[in-house]
């Protein structure tokens, strides 16, 4: 890459290597000779303002450009995440606005046929950015009869390498595509899903998740049996098989100890909680997730995404005088839903293009279908609901800038309150663009009057209520909290609702053994070569100088752990806080949330098998809709304490 290009970001960044360095690979403009366009985010914030602005001024009261770059420049407020940060205004690349898609076949359609559909329909998506996800449960399950030279199937378990291997095959700029599969608990082979990835190497360009339902956590706490169905969930099944809800669960949670997968969705919560689901005969039932399982999607569904980072609406930070500014917020959040809704208009402009060029192609018909096809689907679905992801990052700065310990009851209702605000205020704006633009295509208020989600906006603000049967509401659904793992490297706060990692932690970089100059610190399981190197997190730094610490100066060990301890991070970090405390956090939250939320809770390497167990069953009960663990060193990662002598 451009070296003169590179130190003036580096300059934008204030020296932070790591987010230039993410920032310039995945999201400034280049073409596909390596040549880059833009040198900082200020060009790429100019950019997406421009285009932005350009919808804006179709409907009435338009928001400027120069409002729109205030709004994102500096990734201070509203931060449009990955795909619509690299596709908006890039005319460099024929790809998509998502970030996740979600695909799939009918419940009585499990033919070769369909299953490779499925596999085309994951690249060609992959291949257009974005994460996909689908559902197996509709593959009837091992030893059942097919009509081929085979005579019994196979099952869905050699399926998920197929899907595995195609998405390694798919490059996107920078980054990798990324998969969710997922199955019902209900489904006959549910055991050789969650152990698919047990065998070194298998299925690891996936992420699993089961579809857990009441039913069985009911026959889990009560150690009864539970039958499982194909279909699933049939009253006429084909197949069934009784088993020991509390046997399989126990194997679910082991794995999880183990390798930090499946992931959990409690599916019952996430359908009578969904708005879409109202519309489920309308093609709006929701089958499975995108990759971090933040949005819940039915088939041909896509979703974009934005943060809005949290930390910047603390008013003096770390001092006695913090305060939050919640009109400011509420100001931006409906502004963000409207941005969001904007950027609908512009991913339309992107599938024309993407059909365009598909019918353009020299290739023979007949292979097209397929593709064309898939994007005249989702072209569909996404007029029809309007669907956006409205979300947030830096919650664990927020509140350790308002000196809130992270996990403590306080900084659990001061985040429900954050949380509530911020619904409240996405779902006036949408329907004041129901009013200005047109509700979404299928709304329909009486469909819609007894889902909990609006039964509790209605509680908490009766006049917005009446307006939205009134008028409608622009969008299906509006809010979400993904994990902003490179969103909050560039704004260099902590991500989503997750706790600090660490203060002052040693980070890890890949490095070439054979090149001059590299350090090699350490050397994995596999034989790559690794350069660690000190980190301070970037608002522990904002505490030091709020309280007269020099952050140029060299400190010893035991001085950074004295510091530490003074400072709102102290206890309050992924490996220090109370998990429990964490879980009904996530589930206080998620009643303001209409989507799902990305969750990892970081558990210690000594953690039993009974704590994740605790931690699964108290998410159930405090109403979450996912949950995964990630117990230290069970996989090898990029983060490590700061004195880890390894
Ligand atoms: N995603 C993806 N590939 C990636 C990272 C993310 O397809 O390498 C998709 C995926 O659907 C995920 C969503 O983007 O659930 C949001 O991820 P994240 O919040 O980490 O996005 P970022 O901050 O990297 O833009």
């Amino acid at each position: 890459t451009n070296n003169f290009a590179y130190e003036e970001t580096l300059k934008y960044f204030k020296g932070d290597d790591l987010a230039a360095r993410v920032w310039v690979t995945k999201y400034a403009l280049k073409d596909s000779d390596g040549n880059i366009y833009e040198k900082t985010p200020d060009d790429m914030h100019h950019r997406i303002a421009s285009e932005i602005a350009r919808v804006e001024k179709k409907y009435p009261n338009p928001l400027s450009e120069t409002e729109i770059f205030d709004l994102i420049k500096n990734f201070k407020y509203i931060i449009p995440q990955g795909s619509p940060m690299t596709g908006i205004g890039n005319n460099f690349q024929i790809a998509s606005l998502s970030n996740c898609f979600v695909i799939g076949n009918g419940n009585d359609s499990d033919s070769y046929g369909s299953i490779m559909k499925i596999d085309e329909e994951q690249v060609q998506l992959m291949k257009r950015r974005g994460g996909v996800g689908h559902d197996l449960s509709y593959i009837r399950p091992k030893g059942s009869a097919v009509k081929n030279s085979a005579l019994t199937s196979t099952g869905l378990a050699p399926f998920m390498e197929r899907y595995s291997n195609s998405t390694r095959e798919v490059a996107q700029d920078g980054r990798r595509g990324a998969l969710m599969l997922s199955v019902s608990i209900n489904h006959p082979d549910s055991e050789d899903f969650i152990n698919a990835k047990l065998e070194q190497g298998k299925v690891t360009g996936a992420n699993i998740s089961v579809r857990i339902d009441d039913e069985f956590m009911k026959a889990v706490k009560s150690a009864s049996e539970y039958v499982q169905k194909y279909p699933v969930f049939s009253k006429n099944p084909k197949f069934s098989k009784t088993i020991y809800a509390e046997e399989l669960w126990k194997k679910i949670v082991y794995n999880a100890w183990k390798s930090a997968e499946p992931g959990i969705l409690f599916w019952d919560t996430i359908i009578k909680e969904s708005l879409p689901d109202c519309y489920a005969d309308l093609g709006f039932e929701t089958i499975s997730t995108n990759p971090c399982g933040e949005i819940p999607l039915c088939p041909y569904d896509s979703c974009r995404l934005i943060a809005i980072n949290l930390y910047s609406y603390v008013e003096n930070p770390f001092t006695k005088k913090a305060k939050f500014n919640f009109e400011l917020f509420r100001k931006h959040a409906a502004y963000a839903q409207r941005m969001m809704d904007d950027i609908i208009d512009l991913e339309m402009e992107k599938i024309d293009a993407i059909l365009e060029k598909i019918n353009s192609d020299p290739e023979n018909e007949e292979i097209k279908h397929t593709e064309r096809h898939l994007w005249e689907k989702i072209r569909k679905k996404t007029l029809q609901g309007r669907r956006t992801g409205v979300g947030i990052t830096a919650e664990g700065d927020m509140l350790a800038a308002l000196n809130l310990r992270y996990g403590s009851k306080e900084a659990n209702d001061f985040s429900v309150e954050v949380h509530k605000n911020l619904a409240l205020s996405a779902y006036r704006s949408s329907v004041e663009m129901a009013k200005e633009r047109g509700a979404f295509e299928v709304y329909n208020a009486e469909r819609e009057k007894n889902n909990p989600f609006v039964l509790r906006i209605k509680e908490a603000d009766e006049n917005l209520y009446q307006e939205m049967v009134k008028y409608g509401r622009r969008n299906i659904a509006l809010l979400t909290i993904a994990p902003t793992g490179s969103t909050s490297l560039m704004s260099q706060t902590t991500s989503g609702i997750e706790p600090v990692f660490l203060p002052v932690y040693k980070r890890r970089r890949k490095v070439n053994p054979n090149d001059k100059d590299v350090k090699v610190d350490f050397i994995d399981e596999v034989g790559d070569s690794w350069e660690e190197y000190i980190v301070f997190h970037h608002h522990f730094k904002t505490w030091m100088q709020a309280n007269g610490y020099d952050t140029s100066k060299k400190y010893s060990n035991e001085e950074i752990q004295e510091l530490i301890e003074k400072s709102p991070y102290h206890k309050a970090t992924s490996n220090d806080i109370d998990w429990m405390s964490k879980v009904e956090m996530q589930g206080a939250i998620q009643k303001w949330v209409d989507h799902s939320i990305s969750v990892t809770i970081n558990i210690p390497n000594e953690a039993t098998v009974e704590l994740v167990n605790d931690l699964y069953i108290k998410a159930w009960e405090v109403g979450c809709k996912g949950v995964t663990v990630y117990r230290d060193g069970s996989r090898s990662g990029v983060l490590v304490a700061a004195d880890d002598k390894k």
